[in-house]
């Protein structure tokens, strides 16, 4: 970020009643304010969904010996059709096998193959006469025989730094004997639920109440990312409740993500309780729709995103900033979501002079928009697995345009 993309920002921020910041403006002071948050060391089964922070080298060959791929016959092809049968081998022994010309063993898929054996024939195509077998059709020499280091090479690089662990990366270090490793700090993270409307699932709903699904939903969203430990605070629509609940909640975790209160309303307290904790603004109102409220700030190393409590704007919100900042945090080299193209299939104004953020299905590369966009609906976004993105330049897109968008299968 350069000097005068700095100066403009902090004009915005000291004038945020007349300006909102762009939504790529938003994205860069994410980036810009938020560092990885170091390294350590962890068991392998809690791995999973971090990022390696270092290159992982093998200790050992993969596989570590030359190894049947089959059940069937170890041999070493002379021409001949019919050898002796003279041992047999299953996975896991050990034993060296020598074999003369003309011999072959009987081996199982996994066993060590002895080192006089060239093929491995399939029992399919073997006729077994006792100590005899007479192999109906030859195969290519090395056949079904795995050879060792066929996967990795002891003291080769296996995985990058930056690999984002998933299952099979976790079974394949496994399977080279290796049970801790070194990935980058998952932070810990807390939501603060506000609101004197917001009524526990379960409960019966007293007129005037709605049932509270943002908490759940971001723990969800925070799932997703590996960030399984979320604490969960609540706070009525009162200033003293709200500052309150924000310093318990920024004591025990890295990130803070507070729902709701953050508008311009009467008894929209969080901003204040924010500024009031100390926490230092990075941006407040974003340009975009829906999610303009949305608030972004830090106090030393703790970061907060206060998000809209209309629960379409809060998830938007999440997926395009708050998961940036996390990704970030925790090493990855993609920080955002990623973005595609497709033919939209619809035609739409943009008469806001905002970026839109329209939850969409994207299938067969075309784009269609749902109709339910409003902030406030869920059952719309259930469905979606894109978010179109049409910048705030853009007034027109006509049915057939291709347009960007964010991916939200990852
Ligand atoms: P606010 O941002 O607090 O002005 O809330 C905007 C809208 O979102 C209102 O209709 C709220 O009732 C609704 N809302 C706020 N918080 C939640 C929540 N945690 N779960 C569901 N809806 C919410
Ligand atoms: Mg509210």
């Amino acid at each position: 970020m350069n000097f005068s993309l700095i100066f403009s920002l902090y004009s915005w921020r000291h004038n945020a009643y007349i300006f909102m910041i762009s939504v790529d403006d938003a994205l860069s002071l994410i980036v810009n304010t938020i560092s990885s948050k170091g390294i350590e060391e962890v068991a392998l089964i809690d791995a999973l969904g971090s990022v390696l922070a270092t290159d992982l080298i093998t200790p050992i060959n993969m596989p570590p010996f030359r190894q049947s791929a089959m059940d069937g016959y170890a041999l070493r092809l002379n021409g001949n059709v019919e050898y002796n049968l003279i041992e047999e081998a299953k996975a896991g022994d050990s034993k060296k096998i020598a074999l003369k010309p003309g011999d072959a063993i009987r081996i199982f898929t996994g066993a060590l193959v002895p080192d006089d054996a060239d093929t491995v024939v399939i029992q399919e195509h073997v006729v077994k006469r006792e100590t005899k077998i007479e192999v109906k059709k030859l195969p290519e020499k090395a056949a079904n025989i795995r050879p060792m280091g066929e996967q990795v090479k002891i003291g080769e690089t296996v995985l990058k730094k930056g690999t984002v662990l998933n299952e099979a990366a976790i079974g394949f270090i496994a399977g080279l004997g290796i049970t801790a490793i070194k990935v980058f700090k998952k932070p810990s993270v807390a939501i603060l639920a506000t609101g004197n409307e917001l009524q526990e699932p379960g409960t019966e709903l007293k007129l005037g109440c709605i049932y509270e699904s943002n908490a759940i939903m971001l723990t969800a969203a925070l799932r997703r990312v590996g960030i399984d430990q979320v604490k969960i605070y609540k706070a009525k629509d009162d200033y003293t409740e709200t500052k309150e609940a924000i310093k318990t909640a920024l004591d025990k975790v890295d990130v803070l993500l507070i729902s709701g209160g953050i508008s311009v309303g009467d008894y929209d307290f969080v901003k204040d309780a924010l500024t009031e904790n100390n926490v230092e603004e990075i941006f407040y109102k974003v340009n975009q729709k829906p999610g303009k409220p949305l608030y972004f700030g830090k106090k030393e190393n703790k970061t907060v995103f206060a998000l809209p409590g209309n629960p379409a704007s809060s998830l938007t919100c999440f997926y395009v900033y708050v998961l940036t900042a996390l990704r970030r945090m925790m090493g990855y080299e993609q920080f955002e979501l990623e973005r595609g193209k497709a033919k939209i299939t619809s035609t739409l104004n943009n008469p806001t002079g905002k970026t839109l953020l329209l939850k969409a299905i994207i299938k067969d590369e075309k784009a269609t928009v749902l109709t339910g966009q409003a902030s406030s609906m869920l059952n719309t976004y259930a469905i979606s697995n894109a978010l179109v993105y049409i910048p705030k330049e853009i007034k027109t897109v006509n049915e057939g345009d291709e347009v960007e968008y964010l991916n939200l299968v990852f």
